[in-house]
């Protein structure tokens, strides 16, 4: 249950430099977190040795370049605990397996006079091409509103749920908040009314465990790299069900059987959603950060990751001047905040030269920012290899951005 916190650290390599002279303090794991030597091993020896195209080639590394790439996805499959592999589509990230649903999914299935349902926390990667797709085909986009501490407000769904509503998407895990939304009753409600619902996991999938089955979540996505993986690689998991009748996202190569000038016959699942060369380092990278997670546990994940929120939270409230935005009662390791008289951006500025590298700014997510009737909020958001001592440094440094700015 508990971990080792030393040798985690040591398994992520960046993590041992300066910056400035001080001892890199890295609290922007929301942004994207580090990677472990692993993963960086598995890649470099993908390139060092398996480096081939995938699915076509009859050659030795080709076979072991398809492996691993196969082998990656099955890990990620057993994962999620999708029903077979066949539902899991690799993507650049959970912004691209948005926009392959609103355009695939929503495009065929969302009509004039019908209802997208998101949530006011939303990530603008789960606004954005709802909002296209409602303006282009004559369907009208609803918010689930948020309360004070920057929770659902849940009353408000049976309201906005009808049987007009075609597609609810929700964040599992705010990014500019930390708070974590009942997805599995807003799944349950929407089902109710005949609604599909996209779960944006972002955030989630490297904090908490998903069951895509026993959530019954109909689409699922979320990014390797704010899960120690890489950079240009996330997932679309899906309903298998879904996905047979959902129109390829993008065409060209691997994504089809047989293709004349009269006719494509598309490829079976899950090659159908996965047109030209993929990333294939990054799906090897993807598949050996969700082991690193495995080896590490989500309860000792959980143990960390509470400790940490609870006590930056309890220095947070004793903090003078300091305005925490997002206080939910279910709430994962994001301190979101304002200081009183400092800009977030000077303040990310600060810190960064105490060696303390936070996020300063809308997170993506403005009308969060709105809501709460602030420009910007300065966030730490921690990780399994973060440690109490880092964050009295993080507070530090606060008290001192305070004393320059008077
Ligand atoms: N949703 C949430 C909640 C996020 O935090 C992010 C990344 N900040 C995204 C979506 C978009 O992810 P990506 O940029 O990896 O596509």
């Amino acid at each position: 249950m508990s971990m080792d916190l030393n040798a985690v650290r040591a398994d992520f390599p960046i993590l041992s430099q300066q910056v400035y002279g001080k001892p890199l303090v890295y609290l922007d794991n929301a942004a994207t977190t580090q990677k472990p030597q692993s993963v960086i091993d598995a890649i470099t020896h993908y390139y060092e040795r398996d480096n081939a195209n995938v699915h076509r080639g009859v050659h030795a590394l080709s076979e072991r370049a398809t492996a691993a790439y196969e082998g990656a996805r099955k890990t990620i499959a057993e994962f999620f605990n999708t029903r077979s592999v066949r539902e899991v589509i690799f993507t650049r990230g959970t912004t691209e397996a948005i926009n392959l649903v609103a355009h695939s999914w929503g495009g065929y299935n969302v009509r004039a006079g019908d209802e997208v349902l998101i949530t006011h926390m939303e990530h603008h990667s789960n606004i954005v091409p709802w909002q296209m797709l409602c303006e282009h085909v004559g369907a009208t986009l609803k918010v689930i509103p948020i309360n004070e501490k920057g929770e659902l407000i849940m009353e408000s769904l049976d309201e906005l749920l009808s049987e007009r509503t075609k597609l609810v998407g929700v964040v599992h895990m705010s990014n500019a908040l930390g708070t974590i939304n009942p997805v599995a009753e807003i799944i349950e409600r929407a089902h109710a009314v005949g609604a599909k619902v996209l779960v944006d996991g972002a955030q989630a999938a490297a904090h908490l465990p998903v069951d895509v089955q026993a959530l019954d979540a109909d689409f699922y996505v979320t990014s390797a790299h704010k899960m120690y993986g890489p950079t240009g690689i996330g997932v679309l998991v899906a309903k298998e069900s879904l996905l047979q009748a959902m129109p390829p996202y993008q065409s060209g190569g691997d994504m089809i059987r047989m293709v004349t000038f009269e006719k494509t016959e598309y490829n079976d699942l899950p090659y159908k959603f996965e047109a030209g060369t993929p990333n294939i380092s990054g799906a090897i990278g993807f598949g050996r950060a969700i082991e690193y997670i495995q080896e590490i546990g989500f309860d000792a994940i959980q143990k960390r990751e509470k400790e940490l929120l609870a006590y930056s939270t309890a220095k947070a409230e004793a903090f003078e001047g300091l305005r925490q935005i997002g206080t939910a009662k279910e709430k994962a390791c994001v301190l979101s905040f304002v200081l009183n008289g400092v800009h977030p951006h000077d303040l990310g500025t600060i810190l960064d030269r105490e060696g303390v590298a936070i996020r300063a700014g809308h997170h993506c997510a403005m009308p969060v920012m709105d809501f709460f009737k602030v420009p910007a909020t300065a966030r730490a958001s921690f990780s399994i290899y973060n440690t109490e001592a880092e964050v009295d440094a993080l507070f530090a440094a606060l008290k001192k951005a305070q004393e320059i700015f008077g």
